[in-house]
């Protein structure tokens, strides 16, 4: 299997193998410059950007605080008013971008798009039949999304480990882990189980340079593991996010009898209202995505520490990993 470090481009593009993933409102300019500049892939959330011409300017901006490469994310989902994905995808490989990552629904016409243009693409998949799909639709890197993750993780709510495992099985190309990994013994792990590297995004959040509220990355350093929990299960479009009074409602308004439409919760999911958390620092003000890995963060470090940690935490268990085989072979 091909490593990491031999994805064509993606190489001498990030030295350490950890992606920031795609999110929405905060894959912005600061934080992907300082996770490319810290030896990592930054991507820019083209979706944050309220049009195609803002993600010009956005990754001008980005040009201007890193000479290292970064990608784009591109999320093919529902949303309450259509994006021109065509326009952002145009203008982002106009602008020099040569690696983008890919999700959501019926991403065929985007990633052709992007391979005519000699573009690397990620594309995520929470499914092995999507990831084997994708194979054929040419992409160049899978990234494995497992029900730990954040944000939306599809509706057959298969964990990480097992994803990976049947990754290892039935996938020709190299594929990274997403999805409950935010330190060094997930980097490790998810290297164990075959990937080339990993994807984070809630781990990225909390960090010095992510533009979030400061009470929002101080609320993820506080909570657990259960501190999370699903939306829009009912609408097939299940999404995890953060534990608070706006997703209690939305789930009981889903559970009530003859369940609720999408329009009756509108006005509590709307993502404009679910920026305002970020900005006004408000944890209950609207919903805001978080991973189960809210409880594996304990601190708010550069993402340059953060990937140095990541990188020497792994090192030293691979390690250790290494002495206990070498250790019990003598015996
Ligand atoms: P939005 O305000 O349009 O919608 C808010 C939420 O409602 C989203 O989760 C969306 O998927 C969901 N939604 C919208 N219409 C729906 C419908 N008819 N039925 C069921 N669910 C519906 O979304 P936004 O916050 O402006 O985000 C824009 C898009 O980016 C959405 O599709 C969202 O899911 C997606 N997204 C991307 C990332 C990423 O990592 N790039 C992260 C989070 C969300």
């Amino acid at each position: 299997r091909p490593a990491f470090s031999d994805a064509p481009d993606l190489a001498h593009k990030a030295t350490r193998p950890v992606v920031q993933g795609g999110m929405q409102w905060v894959g912005l300019p600061r934080l992907v410059a300082a996770v490319s500049n810290g030896g990592g892939l930054g991507i820019i959330t083209a979706l944050s950007q309220p049009s195609p011409a803002a993600l010009r300017q956005a990754i001008k901006e980005t040009r201007t605080l890193t000479d290292k490469p970064f990608g784009v994310n591109i999320t093919l989902l529902p949303t309450i008013n259509p994006p021109d994905y065509e326009g952002y995808a145009r203008v982002a490989v106009e602008e020099g971008v040569r690696i983008f990552e890919t999700a959501g629904n019926n991403p065929g016409p985007l990633i052709k798009f992007f391979k005519s243009q000699n573009c690397l693409v990620i594309h995520k998949c929470t499914t092995i039949r999507h990831a084997k799909s994708a194979e054929k639709l040419g992409v160049d890197v899978i990234s494995i999304d497992g029900f730990e993750c954040a944000g939306h993780p599809g509706e057959d709510d298969i964990g990480g480990l097992v994803l990976l495992a049947r990754a290892a099985d039935e996938l020709k190309i190299p594929y990274i882990a997403s999805g409950g990994i935010a330190n060094g013994r997930g980097l490790a792990s998810a290297l164990a189980a075959g990937a080339a590297g990993v994807n984070m995004g809630t781990r990225f959040m909390c960090t010095v340079e992510s533009a979030i509220h400061d009470n929002i990355k101080q609320k993820i350093v506080d909570s657990t593991e259960r501190d999370t929990i699903h939306i829009f299960r009912t609408m097939r479009n299940t999404a995890r996010v953060f534990k608070n009074k706006v997703a209690l409602e939305v789930v009981a308004l889903e559970a009530r009898p003859g369940g609720a439409k999408f329009e009756d919760v509108q006005h509590l999911v709307s993502g404009q209202r679910g920026k305002l958390v970020y900005e006004k620092g408000d944890s209950d003000y609207g919903i805001w995505t978080a991973g189960i890995t809210v409880g594996l963060i304990n601190d708010i470090p550069t993402c340059k520490d953060l990937l140095e940690r990541m990188e020497r935490e792994a090192e030293d268990i691979i390690g250790q990993m290494n002495n206990m085989v070498v250790t019990k072979a003598r015996l």
